[in-house]
């Protein structure tokens, strides 16, 4: 390219933040940033909110973290390859260390100038424009500040990092109108304190349901985890009862499980995940099917074939989110500055169809087609290979498959066990565990 060129940012969460310090270490390539940033702050999901509900400006309050959240992964696989959490912290951090992490990341690369603040990007549209060599697109965006502002700027290539944990995906329940219960997403969950001795049916045993069962159960409420999955080990003591999906609610307002039998309950909680939203772009423009848990064709789980010049940050779930968008950043990058040369656009349709096929010819259903988990490895050595970078170390892959497995055995103690790891391929147990 023979001037630097525009990049806008959409969030400044740590998928923006990942984006901005690449960028802004190619200063050679491309002008610095612009990041916009809806709220007053960085951190998107790491930044701990009691407010639910929406903002003073309609849109929904984003951040899904509840009071005492740990992580679920340890800093030694959360950590962006080039910046380490600091050693003194325990595996399993409270949520607010993440954000005081990030808020590091942010000085050590200064990214913060370059953040919008309080400036919500309402369009993103595609603008075709002639050069000499032929046909380019460059992205107009329209943002509007909390004053009311309405600016319009253009620019050659747009990193989505809108996030996609702030519009509750909730699946119809037949019957639900007679619940007489309180109804709620996890979303909007912040503490146990107001459960406590109410009858809580959780639905969903993922992450998010699990941690908050345990957490209601602490409270003494009477929890039944309602799930299609795999009895999960939950320590008996807790008394959290299991049972299969909720199907329907009877007009008595008791909800029904899969296997017949019913209950009464005074609070029926959504854990079931996350609808994407890009409320800024018109899908069809960009040959792109938005789905409420799947967005198809991304090239690489990135990019519209036909428009390589948008990249949709971390839609992939089941991965270690700032490794993930470390390798989908520096691969976009490689692409801008022509280091990458792309398939024909038909080619890259043709394997992003070949890949959905592929997977649900093994039984995938459409709502984890987006689920990378043990594939995300390969993945990231495929991008690492195609754009010429070094690839997450074989350390990284053996302990994530570690946690994976403790966090299966045991869901509530598996946050005390402390690692280390010891070089590129090896990974250690260290002796204290983190008391809770
Ligand atoms: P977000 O963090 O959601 O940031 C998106 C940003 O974009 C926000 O700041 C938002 O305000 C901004 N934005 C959105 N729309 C606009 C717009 N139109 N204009 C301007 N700005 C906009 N990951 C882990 O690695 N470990 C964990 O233990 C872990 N636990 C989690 C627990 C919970 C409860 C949740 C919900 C997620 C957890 N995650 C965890 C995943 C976590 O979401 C990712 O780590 C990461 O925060 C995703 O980053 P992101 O930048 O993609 O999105």
């Amino acid at each position: 390219m023979e001037r630097r060129a525009r990049v806008a940012v959409i969030g400044a969460g740590p998928a923006g933040l990942c984006a901005a310090r690449h960028i802004l270490s190619r200063l050679e390539a491309f002008d610095p940033p612009v990041i916009y940033e809806m709220t007053d702050h960085l951190g998107g999901t790491w930044y701990y909110e009691e407010r639910v509900g929406k903002y003073e400006n309609g849109y929904p309050v984003q951040s899904s973290m509840y009071r005492d959240l740990r992580t679920n992964l340890p800093k030694e696989i959360m950590m962006f390859p080039d910046f380490p959490f600091d050693d003194r912290l325990p595996s399993f951090m409270h949520h607010s260390s993440v954000q005081q992490y990030l808020e590091k990341y942010c000085q050590r690369y200064d990214i913060a100038r370059h953040i919008k603040f309080n400036t919500v990007v309402e369009k993103v549209k595609p603008v075709s424009m002639e050069t000499e060599t032929g046909g380019a697109v460059t992205w107009e965006v329209i943002s509007r500040s909390t004053c009311g502002d309405q600016k319009t700027q253009t620019f050659d290539s747009v990193f989505i990092c809108n996030g996609h944990y702030s519009d509750p995906h909730l699946p119809y329940i037949p019957g639900i109108e007679h619940f007489k219960g309180k109804v709620l997403h996890s979303h909007a969950y912040r503490y146990p304190e107001p459960f406590a001795n109410k009858s809580v049916v959780v639905l969903g045993a993922r992450a998010s349901g699990v941690d908050i069962s345990i957490e209601l159960a602490k409270v003494n409420a009477q929890v039944i985890l309602s799930h299609n999955r795999p009895t999960i080990s939950l320590p008996p003591p807790l008394g959290i009862r299991q049972a299969s999906a909720v199907v329907g609610v009877l007009e008595d307002g008791s909800l029904q499980f899969q296997d017949g039998s019913v209950t009464q309950a005074d609070v029926l909680l959504f854990c079931t995940g996350y609808n994407f939203n890009f409320p800024f772009l018109c899908p069809s423009d960009l040959g792109l099917d938005v789905q409420d848990l799947f967005v198809t064709p991304l090239y690489k789980y990135l990019l519209p074939p036909g428009f390589p010049s948008i990249f949709f940050i971390g839609i992939c779930k089941i991965i270690c989110p700032f490794i993930h968008f470390d390798c989908q950043v520096k691969f976009a990058l490689a692409v801008l500055e022509g280091s990458v040369e792309l398939p024909t656009q038909e080619e890259m349709e043709k394997e992003v169809q070949r890949e959905v096929q592929r997977k649900q010819d093994t039984g995938v259903q459409m709502k984890h087609l987006l689920n990378l988990e043990n594939d995300q490895w390969d993945y990231y050595l495929d991008l690492a290979r195609v754009g010429r970078f070094t690839p997450p170390q074989p350390v990284l892959e053996s302990l994530f498959k570690e946690v994976s497995i403790q966090r299966q055995k045991d869901p509530q103690k598996y946050r005390q066990i402390n690692y280390r790891l010891i070089d590129a391929t090896q990974w250690e147990l260290l002796e204290a565990p983190t008391e809770q």
